[in-house]
Formats: C-alpha cells, structure tokens, sequence
C-alpha cells in the first residue's frame, strides 16, 4: 500500500460514527490518497463480503456484530476550481474525503453560488450523492456533474454523469448497491454575491425576507445554520442529542389528495425537484403520539430538539434499531403510513423484524 495508506484489523467502528455505536471491522483501510486505492482493490478481492465505505459515518447504523467485509475510509482531501462549463458555470473538482462543511465555506469565500443552503450538514462530499443531499432548497442534484468511482462490477475506473446517479429524494442507483466507490466529484457553481433563491419559511424569517428572496451567500448559511441549530441538526451544537443521525426516517411520499388533506391539518408537505411531494417524518413521529426527550428503549430517545431518534449512554446498535421499529410501527398505526430508514445499516445483522435484512 501506498505509504499514507494505514490498513488496521479488529478496529472499533463506533468512534467513527455520529451515533458512536457498532462493533469492530475485521479490516479497516484509511486511504489518504486515491491514487493509493487500485491497492485497496486487490486486498479487497482477497477478503470477504462487498468492500464498505465510510465517510464520516453520519448517517449510518454499525451493527454490533461489527463488519466482516473490509471497510474503506476515505480521508483523500482537496478541490480544486476550474474552468467553466459551457452555461458559464464554475467547475469544481473535489475528492470524495473532503468534508462538505469545507466545500460549503470554500464555495461561499469564492463567490460560488448553489451549496449555501447545504452548511451545517456533516460528511464528506463523496457521500452525498449516495442520498443526493440536500436542505433547505437546495440537493447536490442541483449542482453535481458529475463523479468518478471504481466500479465493482465492472472491476474498473468509470464516470458517471448526473443522470447515470439516478439522484431523487435522500435517494440515488448507488445508495446501498456497494457498486460503486466515488474517488471524486465534479460540480458546477454560479459565480454570485447572492444565494439561491430562499424557499423555506423558518429560514427567510430569521433573514427578515420575503419567501423567493435572494440574499448574500454568507448570511443566508448564517440563516440556515441558526434554524439548524435550534432543531439540533448541527453536530456538536447540544451536549444532551449529541449522537445522532440527522433524520432516521425518509419524509414519505404522498398522493396529491393527502397532501391536501394534510395541509389541511397544519402538516408540513413539501414538493421536492424529483417531482415527488412528502409529508415530514418528524411530524408524523410528533402525530403518533411520541414526546421530545421521551425514552423508547433503553440508551435510546426521542431527541430534546426534534422528532428524530438519539442514543444516550448504555445505547447499542440493537436497541437503536428496536428503536425504529417501535416509532416505525407506531405511525403506521396510527397514520397508515409506513416511514422507511434514511440512513444504511452496515456489517452483519441478523434478520429482524419489519425493516428487512439489512447487509
Ligand atoms: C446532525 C445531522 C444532520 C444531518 N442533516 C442532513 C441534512 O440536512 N440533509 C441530508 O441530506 N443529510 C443530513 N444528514 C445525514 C448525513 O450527514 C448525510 O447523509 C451525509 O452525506 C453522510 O456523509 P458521511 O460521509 O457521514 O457518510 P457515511 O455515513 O459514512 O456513509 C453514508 C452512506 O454512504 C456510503 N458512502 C460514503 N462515502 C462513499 C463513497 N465515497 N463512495 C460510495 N459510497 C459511500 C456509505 O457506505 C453509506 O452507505 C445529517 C446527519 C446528521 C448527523
């Protein structure tokens, strides 16, 4: 292996989690550079199991069982801004291990318009085209041109353009396929002062605009983080919610009738660029009847700030996934709506309940 290329075994993987739970990978490869990583293909064809990614680890759930597979940390950090397309869009070329967070402030310190909504959301930029990212108005499917991966399937490098993504709500072809390892990615800026247009309420409020204002870059990632924080949606911005995942649960799709009716009842429904219009899973959770800072199992509770699950001490990776079964079939009963997880089970579990086998 390269020489910046660390390979460890029996390596704790909850240190390297939000949700710090999980058990141990059998390997573990840090790859600093992803020059380095045709040598991380050889090792892993000597090992069991698809090779696992691991970004920053915010939105996934290590299975106390650990990972058999060998898993791959990406820590190739970098960007760089390049020509521009042929819409006059500023072409931005970052490896797959640079922190979002950095992308974001790099973009607005440049003038670079079309990630300022994105600030405050943990990971690495190689991760978020898995879910096609996104808040607050804005998805990396607005910007991402796109990225270059290994493919394993086809045991070698390829590019894939945006569409070939399938980019659609938190969702995309490579979420959970193992397929592909994205090395790097390209996206196309717009050279302005001012953000995109300010699409939700909470967030134009605290700018004092109108909805469908536009402002300076850095005061609307100022807005957003502010309405960020107060959901507890920043890491490290509350001692008590700490380990967290985000949001556990996709928004699910509704039908235009019961978008209505919902809207009818206060529901916040929001209509997505995939065409798709869904209903808050937080609200859903909140409807069921669950309170803030309530206990489902043990170490594991309804946040203090937001209708999403957290785990406290004495939490396992078992019991976060009882967890979600019990709010899963609560608000199935009591809203017809079956809620699916965001977030990818990783390592060995055994089968359980109604969320299927995960890998
Ligand atoms: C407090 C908090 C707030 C959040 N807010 C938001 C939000 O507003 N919007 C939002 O969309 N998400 C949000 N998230 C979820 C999370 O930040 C994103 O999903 C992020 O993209 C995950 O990045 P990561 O590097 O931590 O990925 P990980 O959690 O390490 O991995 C996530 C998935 O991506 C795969 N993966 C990671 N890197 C690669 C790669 N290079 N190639 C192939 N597969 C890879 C992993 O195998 C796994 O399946 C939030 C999470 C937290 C904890």
């Amino acid at each position: 292996m390269g020489s910046r290329t660390r390979i460890s075994h029996g390596v704790p993987l909850a240190p390297m989690t939000t949700l710090g739970l999980g058990g141990l990978a059998s390997v573990l490869v840090d790859l600093q550079d992803s020059a380095d990583f045709p040598e991380f293909v050889e090792l892993a064809r000597a090992c069991p199991g698809d090779p696992v990614c691991l970004g920053s680890g915010s939105n996934v759930l290590v299975s106390d069982l650990g990972c058999d597979s060998p898993v791959l940390r990406l820590n190739n950090r970098g960007l760089r801004i390049g020509p521009r397309d042929t819409d006059g869009r500023v072409l931005v070329e970052v490896q797959a291990g640079h922190l979002l967070t950095d992308l974001v402030e790099t973009a607005i310190a440049e003038g670079l318009s079309g990630m300022e909504m994105l600030v405050g959301i943990p990971g690495t930029v190689g991760a978020t085209p898995i879910q096609n990212v996104g808040a607050y108005g804005q998805e990396v499917s607005d910007t991402l041109v796109e990225v270059r991966a290994w493919d394993w399937a086809l045991g070698r490098h390829v590019t894939l353009g945006a569409r070939e993504c399938g980019l659609g709500h938190r969702n995309s072809v490579i979420k959970r396929s193992r397929r592909w390892t994205l090395l790097s990615l390209v996206f196309a800026l717009y050279r302005s002062a001012l953000s995109t247009p300010v699409t939700y309420r909470a967030v134009a409020d605290v700018l004092g605009v109108r909805v469908g204002g536009r402002v300076p870059l850095a005061e609307a990632a100022d807005a957003v983080f502010t309405v960020r924080r107060r959901k507890g949606m920043v890491i490290g911005c509350s001692e008590t919610d700490r380990r967290s995942v985000g949001s556990v649960f996709l928004s699910p799709e509704v039908s235009p009738a019961d978008a209505e009716r919902l809207r009818a009842r206060d529901a916040p429904v929001s209509s997505f660029p995939d065409g798709s219009t869904r209903v808050s899973a937080s609200w859903l959770i909140q409807q069921a009847g669950f309170e803030l800072n309530s206990t489902i199992v043990d170490g594991v509770r309804i946040s203090s700030l937001h209708y999403t699950l957290v785990a406290d001490e004495g939490a396992s990776a078992a019991a976060f996934r009882d967890a979600i079964e019990i709010v899963l079939q609560r608000v199935l009963r009591c809203s017809g709506v079956r809620l699916t997880p965001e977030i990818d089970f990783l390592g060995t579990w055994r089968p359980a309940g109604g969320l299927g086998a995960p890998v």
